[in-house]
């Protein structure tokens, strides 16, 4: 499948959608999941265009770790969380539902249930305080 220009992360690293940003540098863009699975549940994406892993060049592959496992102590940090889950999903027969390549940084507690992978949106404004909390984390 080639690659769409009009998915919304693309949108949002060309600044046509909103997100509620933690992170940029000139490779990557960190933001909140607004169908959260847990609450700090972040995603991380290269600025190259990749639909999977598969697309991806070995320098935007080591930005998206690299920011990645940057971003992760942040939100582990600020939502005290004791696990961090990092999922990564390629082709929708695998769950991938955004067709631009991302890391998923979810918060994990023992005895939390995750909720639904792109099921209820969060509350934007907690969703507002928390991208401030995590980006300040970061500076
Ligand atoms: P995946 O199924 O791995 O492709 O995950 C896509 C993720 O993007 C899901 O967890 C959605 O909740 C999330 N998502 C979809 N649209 C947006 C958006 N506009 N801003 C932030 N997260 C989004």
């Amino acid at each position: 499948m080639a690659y769409d220009p009009n998915n919304i992360f693309a949108k949002i690293i060309r600044g046509e959608a909103p997100c509620f940003k933690v992170y940029e540098d000139n490779s990557t863009i960190a933001f909140l999941d607004i169908m959260p699975q847990a609450e700090g549940h972040t995603l991380v994406i290269p600025k190259e265009r990749a639909e999977t892993i598969f697309d991806l060049s070995p320098d935007s592959a080591a930005a998206l770790i690299t920011t990645t496992q940057k971003v992760a102590a942040a939100v582990k940090q600020v939502t005290k969380s004791p696990g961090i889950l990092l999922a990564q999903l390629n082709g929708a027969a695998a769950g991938q539902s955004v067709f631009h390549i991302h890391f998923h940084i979810i918060p994990r507690s023992s005895g939390i249930d995750l909720n639904l992978h792109a099921r209820d949106k969060a509350d934007f404004d907690k969703l507002k305080s928390l991208a401030a909390k995590i980006s300040a984390t970061l500076q």
